[in-house]
């Protein structure tokens, strides 16, 4: 049978553009359908913004720390609008560049909505039907906005919170997850008062206790007020513009925006999977199997509206294997067990692995190597931030099982950490390599006693 085209891909982002460049490159006729601008989360409202704002907030600590360097820092002061626009302008160019790309490699780019109408079928919004030998759905991602708070139109997402016509005099924040961490890290630090809220009663979920509590402290340390156990139930806007909060406990906050970043869902909804014979999960994400293909054999999926690990690169990696796969050479093997996730507070908290807790659960004897230390930057600054570094180790095979950073630069050096996680390396490894002087790092190099032992999951020390 003579389908339009081989390959037709549902979204631009950091998967479907990945897998329609190799894709095209391999030979095949590809289409690829976006609806909003090139690129997708990690350009337009994801990654690459939020690191930029990142970087913009930690100018406060390189004034404030200068002057312990002999250094006198006149009058300093942030301009909000010249920031945003500086990002416009970096992530415009990205967008084009991946626009580019897409055409260089022959891909054929449709900037319009596309919906799955049949196994073989897409329906664009402008109404023409394409058939297709293979279609991708790489539609990521979507905040997802706690529909049952009073009010809840009046708050804004991630989304909205890169453009804000002003910086928040008052923010709350509400979320404890990675990405509600870094904007309450980032919004305190460019000036604003910043309150988070969470229904957990630490932040961070499913990383280590120690780097979690590490990174709380962190944030309390440059006055993010943190109300634990409890959410949003009410949202008001005053006339003058101010939101009148009110929360589980009954309290009531005041802000000038709040933020909900409590999480993201796949962004399936009217994609018209369900016609086609693919099964969605209670969240809407696509099952599909090591293949990334879903029940259906001409429907595949990858990144973020599989709801597996929320990542760009993963996204990535997943878009080259399907390409590869259906049209080139075959797929080399994904390793999702040593994927480092970072979170970019101030200091970055940077893991890979098992978290001390989840070995000691999984192994049968855990050592755990750690340090907290001030960090040499503070000795003269005075700041009174702290670094913590985790060794999680298999008690039998002295295997390394988790990498745990709370450093300057943890985004860093745990990249590096994950290569020798990847090649399976040892405790006696890490200790035969000899250390960088002066820095952070050769603290990994260096942790001779164990600070907690585990057996059958019990502590053992
Ligand atoms: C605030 C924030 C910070 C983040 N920080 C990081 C980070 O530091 N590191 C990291 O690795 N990851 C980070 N992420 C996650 C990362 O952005 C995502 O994992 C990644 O973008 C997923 O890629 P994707 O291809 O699955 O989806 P996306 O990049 O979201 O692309 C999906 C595309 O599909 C389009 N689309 C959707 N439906 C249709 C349709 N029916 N027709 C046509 N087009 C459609 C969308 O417009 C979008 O362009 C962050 C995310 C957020 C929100």
């Amino acid at each position: 049978m003579a389908f339009d085209v081989d390959f037709f891909v549902i979204g631009a982002g950091s998967g479907g553009v990945r897998a329609a460049r190799v894709a095209a490159s391999h030979g095949a006729k590809t289409m690829v359908a976006e609806e909003g601008r090139v690129g997708g989360t990690c350009i337009l409202r994801g990654c690459v913004p939020k690191k930029l704002y990142v970087y913009a907030s930690r100018f406060a600590d390189d004034f404030a720390d200068a002057a312990g360097f002999g250094w006198t820092v006149g009058d300093v002061s942030f301009d909000w609008p010249r920031l945003v626009a500086a990002k416009e302008k970096e992530i415009t160019r990205l967008s084009e560049a991946y626009r580019a790309n897409l055409a260089v490699a022959g891909a054929e780019l449709v900037r319009e909505r596309a919906t799955v109408v049949g196994p073989n079928r897409v329906r664009l919004a402008s109404g023409p039907e394409i058939s297709a030998r293979h279609i991708l759905v790489a539609v990521g991602s979507a905040p997802s906005v706690l529909p049952e708070v009073e009010g809840v139109a009046h708050a804004i997402t991630s989304d909205e919170a890169f453009d804000l016509a002003e910086l928040p005099q008052r923010l709350l924040v509400v979320g404890g997850g990675y990405i509600a961490v870094e904007f309450g890290s980032l919004f305190r630090r460019l000036g604003s008062q910043v309150t988070q809220v969470m229904r957990a009663p630490n932040l961070l979920r499913g990383f280590d206790e120690d780097m979690r509590n590490g990174m709380r402290d962190a944030m309390v340390r440059v006055g993010v007020k943190f109300r634990f156990g409890c959410l949003p139930t009410r949202i008001e806007k005053k006339a003058d513009g101010v939101r009148r909060v009110t929360l589980s406990d009954g309290s009531t906050v005041e802000a000038d925006q709040v933020l909900i970043a409590t999480g993201r869902l796949p962004h399936t909804k009217g994609l018209g999977l369900e016609t086609a014979g693919v099964p969605l999960s209670a969240h809407g994400a696509i099952k599909v199997d090591d293949d990334l293909t879903s029940l259906t054999p001409s429907i595949h999926a990858v990144g973020d509206v599989l709801h597996r690990v929320n990542l760009t690169p993963v996204a990535i990696r997943e878009g080259q294997a399907l390409a590869d796969r259906l049209f080139g050479p075959g797929a080399k093997p994904i390793r999702y067990d040593t994927i480092a996730h970072v979170v970019f507070g101030t200091p970055e908290l940077g893991a890979v692995g098992l978290s001390e807790r989840s070995a000691a659960e999984r192994f049968a004897k855990v050592d755990v190597y750690m340090s907290d230390f001030r960090p040499m930057r503070a000795t003269l600054s005075g700041s009174p931030e702290r670094a913590i570094m985790k060794l999680v180790v298999d008690g039998e095979t002295q295997r390394v099982l988790g990498v745990h950073i709370l450093a300057d630069h943890a985004s860093e050096m745990i990249q590096l950490a994950a290569v020798a996680l990847t090649m399976g390396a040892t405790k006696d490894d890490f200790d035969a390599t000899v250390a960088v002087h002066p820095t952070a790092a050769e603290e990994l190099v260096t942790l001779h006693d164990v600070a907690r032992r585990y057996a059958g999951g019990k502590p053992a020390l």
